[in-house]
Order: C-alpha cells, then sequence, then structure tokens
C-alpha cells in the first residue's frame, strides 16, 4: 500500500525496533509508549481493518501477540500482572495490535502517549527484552 507507514517499516524504509517477526507478522515499538516496552504486533500482509482480515489472520495474529505479551510481562512486571491489548485503528489505518505492559487500566488511555523517548531508550528496552521465541 502506498503512504502507509506500516508497510513502510515492514519494507525497511522507515526505521523501527524491531521486537519480534515471522513471515507473516512483525512486532516494533510503538513510538508514543503508554508504558515501556508497548509493542505495535501488524501483520506484513496491508489490510486497514481487523475484522476485514481472513479467519486464519486472526486466529494467528492473537497467537503471535501471546509470546510477545509473555515476555512483556516477564520483563516489565506491571503492576496489575497484565499485558493490555487494544485493537483501535485510528491512528494508523494498517492493523495494528497494542500490547502494553499495564499498571492499571488508565495506560490505555492514548492520552498516556509519551513522545519524548529517545533512540537510547529504544534500544535499552529492546536489550531488556531481548530475544523472544
Ligand atoms: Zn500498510
Amino acid at each position: 500500500m502506498e503512504n502507509c507507514i506500516f508497510c513502510k517499516i515492514v519494507k525497511r524504509e522507515i526505521p523501527s525496533y524491531r521486537v519480534w517477526e515471522d513471515a507473516d507478522y512483525l512486532a516494533f515499538f510503538s513510538i508514543t509508549p503508554h508504558q515501556e516496552g508497548h509493542t505495535l504486533l501488524i501483520p506484513k500482509r496491508h489490510e486497514d481493518y481487523f475484522f476485514d482480515l481472513e479467519d486464519a489472520e486472526i486466529s494467528s495474529i492473537m497467537t503471535r501477540a501471546k509470546p510477545i505479551a509473555k515476555k512483556l510481562k516477564e520483563v516489565f512486571k506491571p503492576k496489575s500482572g497484565k499485558v493490555g491489548l487494544i485493537l483501535a485503528g485510528m491512528g494508523v489505518h494498517h492493523v495494528h495490535i497494542h500490547l502494553i505492559p499495564m499498571d492499571s487500566e488508565d495506560d490505555l488511555d492514548f492520552k498516556k502517549a509519551e513522545h519524548n523517548i529517545t533512540a537510547e531508550d529504544f534500544e535499552m528496552t529492546l536489550q531488556k527484552i531481548g530475544k523472544i521465541d
């Protein structure tokens, strides 16, 4: 898809902090995280709306989200004991699942978006997460 920022991230035309990927899905950091470790998981194939994905893709993307969420929980130890998931799709029109280590429900609020995270911060967070199997 032309001019889709996430398609450009997939093609490495725009840099991102890649957390995990396979042939069909990619996880990378939100550049405006609500909490440290806030990750976006996307299908590499462009689709605007989550519920327009094929049934198998809906199942696959959730299955891919699971080990990422597990790792985020282990590493960031959110106070709620949970990694929250948001599927909104209002900002970028390419399906993306937000995975957010949640101290409380407030961490799901887009008003919590932090705009001043440095490259060094992201690199350090990437180091903490390490490899996801
Ligand atoms: Zn796209």
